[in-house]
């Protein structure tokens, strides 16, 4: 048991760093493609694109780190799945399952991770538990998962606790991990968005983008939302562009 846990662990974490290799080489120059055909009929003007930034290396080294956790979360997930707890669905299941799981699972988080967020800027919590992730005051794609080792748990509890929750057939689970981490890095493109514009407007008003994720790693006591901005709106944290 405890073996089987080590190996999957360590071939959850060879995957989860692929992950992050491909997305913080793909997603940069694709946001970019997609911003300028956004901007204009000729694709090639009007895209208002920072400086690219390199990543720091505590970032680097921090994301390396943080994955160890969530890969020991996967191995958690496939054991007690192997053993019957959790709430997965293996066999067929009516279509309408996979984008309500999907819608669900995204709001919950939505709203858990707004709340938390603001608790972990709290004095008392911040230096311990989320001062790792703020130390590149304009983040690249490698702060997007530059978390502390308790960042990093809670983190992975969230994605552990849901399949204990919700029922989602693998492949929306898949799916949902996939959008997670893509929309992660992408907020965290600063270098598209400079002076608070957001070259990914087209997203929509109501979505998270890195002009508005940006914000918050300059001025940390506004925009704590993660895809929506209704949090931020609602409890009064968004922060005006600029
Ligand atoms: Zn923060």
């Amino acid at each position: 048991m405890i073996r089987a846990m080590v190996w999957l662990t360590v071939g959850l974490e060879a995957i989860l760093v692929a992950r992050t290799l491909l997305l913080t080489a793909l997603l940069p120059p694709l946001a970019r493609a997609l911003t300028r055909c956004a901007s204009g009929p000729t694709c090639t003007d009007g895209a208002q694109e920072g400086p690219s930034r390199r990543p720091s290396g505590h970032d680097i080294a921090l994301s390396l780190g943080s994955s160890w956790v969530f890969a020991a979360g996967g191995a958690v997930v496939i054991q007690a799945d192997a053993l019957g707890y959790t709430r997965l669905i293996h066999g067929a299941a009516p279509w309408w399952m996979a984008p309500l799981g999907f819608g669900a699972v995204l709001l919950l988080q939505d709203g858990v991770f707004y709340g938390v967020h603001r608790l972990l800027h709290h004095r008392h919590l911040y230096r311990w538990l989320h001062r790792g992730h703020h130390h590149s005051r304009h983040p690249t794609s490698w702060t997007t998962f530059a978390f502390d080792p308790g960042e990093a748990v809670l983190q992975s509890g969230f994605l552990v606790g849901v399949v204990f929750l919700i029922p989602l057939q693998p492949a929306t689970l898949l799916a949902l991990l996939l959008t997670m981490s893509a929309w992660a890095v992408l907020n965290h493109l600063d270098a598209l968005a400079p002076q608070g514009q957001s070259p990914l407007r087209w997203l929509g008003r109501g979505l998270i983008g890195p002009a508005h994720h940006g914000l918050h790693h300059r001025r940390p006591g506004h925009n704590f939302g993660l895809y929506f901005t209704v949090w931020d709106k609602l409890c009064g944290t968004e922060a005006p562009p600029g």
